[in-house]
């Protein structure tokens, strides 16, 4: 019966400690939030500036959905595509300094778009093993030879391209690797993209917004202009709505709109949340407060845990996790967290590799450094219970 086999499996994940639970939440995404109607301190969000629920955004979404309605009703290419799309995907192309952006209704979409509208069978993609699951979705899809190589280990790459006889190469990395938080040596891959005639996909998820010179992104960050870069970035982190967008030369934008599959055979985000998205763009240039702030956030985090027994992996950016390793052992600190009324999730295989479970804290400029120093006071307490 399949039925019971499906039954076999899920109990089995379960005792493996892998079974995923979900909250379900009273309240706007926030520092404070209720779930299953309990209030709680969360670290979960990746609303790393606050926006998901800033009243301008709240306005300029109302101010939306009486100008243009709920739905959008067709595809992009089938009268979907309205004034505030266009108008967003402007303002994106100039914010990030690229000749031309594309919306997609979210950053899974824009990924799985974007492979396979750019390599195929003949073709290769490279990808750094710790990439967000969406790449390593696209690069199944797209059916090019895929070829994953060692964490941020650019010798590996280099020989990877040194070897490949393939007619287009293209080369994929998180910016900032998603439960690691680590930051991608960009500057270094875009000089090995250029030396082996290849591309760079930049998947900058947790960059934009926050890194670079007003929140314009890894790009910026790292003061990179090169036309073999090609950015994807998401609109619901800390852009604080839903979407996501891909910039690069008019050649490869254009391509895109005419083979990305996942751009063509949808239907197009509600205009009102272009039309938010466009007020989200003005908070994020305009709110350098909300970036050092989580700077500062940030710091104290890392400092105030130097000592702690699980010890934070490097990272500088939002991201903070915990490493803890065992499965079980990560469910169990997360469950203590909440019973302190502090939720931080634990990250465990497949999402992480075997033997790397972790808690995966993120900070945010809606967090104060109260919220802060309560989660340090409950990890300790714990960490010496255990
Ligand atoms: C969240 C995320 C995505 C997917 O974006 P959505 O808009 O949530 O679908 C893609 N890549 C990375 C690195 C992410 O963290």
């Amino acid at each position: 019966m399949i039925f019971s086999a499906l039954a076999n499996e899920l109990a089995e994940l379960e005792s493996r400690g892998l079974k995923r639970v979900r909250r379900t939440l009273q309240t706007p995404q926030s520092a404070r939030v209720t779930a299953d109607g309990r209030e709680y301190l969360a670290f979960c969000s990746n609303d790393y500036l606050g926006l998901a629920n800033h009243p301008g955004l709240v306005r300029a979404a109302q101010e939306g959905c009486a100008r243009y309605g709920v739905g959008a009703g067709a595809s992009h290419l089938i009268l979907g595509h309205g004034e505030a799309h266009h108008a967003l995907e402007e303002a994106l192309a100039r914010f990030v300094a690229l000749p031309r952006a594309l919306q997609f209704s979210t950053g899974y979409m824009a990924n799985i778009g974007v492979v396979a509208a750019l390599v195929g069978r003949g073709d290769t993609v490279f990808a750094d093993r710790l990439n967000h699951a969406s790449l390593n979705d696209a690069c199944l899809l797209a059916r090019a030879e895929f070829k994953r190589y060692p964490h941020l280990d650019l010798g590996a790459l280099e020989k990877l391209l040194a070897a490949s006889r393939s007619r287009r190469k293209l080369v994929v990395t998180d910016a900032v690797f998603s439960m690691d938080g680590d930051i991608a040596p960009v500057p270094e891959l875009v000089a090995l993209v250029e030396r082996f005639d290849a591309w760079l996909l930049v998947d900058d998820a947790h960059g934009f917004g926050v890194l670079g010179e007003r929140g314009r992104g890894v790009l910026s960050h790292f003061g990179i202009e090169s036309p073999r870069v090609i950015y994807m970035a998401t609109l619901g982190k800390a852009a604080g709505v839903l979407g996501a967008f891909v910039a690069a030369r008019t050649e490869v934008v254009e391509t895109l709109v005419q083979r990305a599959r996942s751009y063509i055979y949808t239907t197009a985000t509600p205009p009102l949340l272009a039309h938010a998205l466009l007020a989200s763009l003005d908070l994020i240039e305009g709110g350098q407060w909300r970036r050092d702030r989580l700077a500062r956030l940030i710091r104290q985090l890392k400092s105030c845990l130097a000592a702690s027994c699980w010890p934070l992996m490097p990272s500088d950016t939002a991201i903070q996790p915990l490493a803890i390793g065992g499965n079980a052992e990560a469910v169990a600190v997360s469950e203590q967290l909440a019973q302190h009324g502090i939720l931080v999730p634990a990250i465990r295989p497949p999402t992480v590799p075997q033997g790397t479970a972790r808690l995966r804290v993120s900070l945010s400029a809606a967090h104060s450094e109260d919220d802060v120093a309560q989660l340090v006071a409950a990890l300790n307490e714990i960490s010496r219970k255990a």
